[in-house]
Order: structure tokens, then C-alpha cells, then sequence
């Protein structure tokens, strides 16, 4: 499966699924793209995504 954000392959039994109530299923390799998801924010207007990070820096916690 891939990551419904980034669009990166999901190796098996890692990341997470998500399930909307209306029934679409998502998938997320990372929370960065699991919280970038659930802000609302426009999948195709990710810069981010598209750049292939080689060090994994912790995401800063946000507050509401
Ligand atoms: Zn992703």
C-alpha cells in the first residue's frame, strides 16, 4: 500500500490506516503525514512530500 499523502510505499505492518466515516480508507507511512492529513491540508499542494528526507527529525508537537 502506499501513503495517502506523500504517496511512498508503505513497507508491510508499518504505518497506520484510517478510516473515514464515509468509508474511504487512507493510509499514512509517517505521522508527519498522518498530521498533515487530518489539518485539512490539500494532498497536492504538499511541497514537503516530494522531497525525500534522509534524516527523520522528530515532529514538534503542536498545539490546538
Ligand atoms: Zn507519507
Amino acid at each position: 500500500m502506499k501513503c495517502s499523502v506523500c504517496n511512498e510505499t508503505i513497507p508491510e505492518g508499518k504505518g497506520k490506516m484510517f478510516v473515514k466515516n464515509n468509508g474511504r480508507i487512507f493510509y499514512f507511512d509517517k505521522s508527519k503525514c498522518e498530521n498533515n492529513f487530518k489539518m485539512g491540508r490539500e494532498i497536492k499542494k504538499l511541497k514537503w512530500a516530494r522531497v525525500k528526507e534522509t534524516v527523520e527529525k522528530p515532529a514538534p508537537k503542536t498545539k490546538k
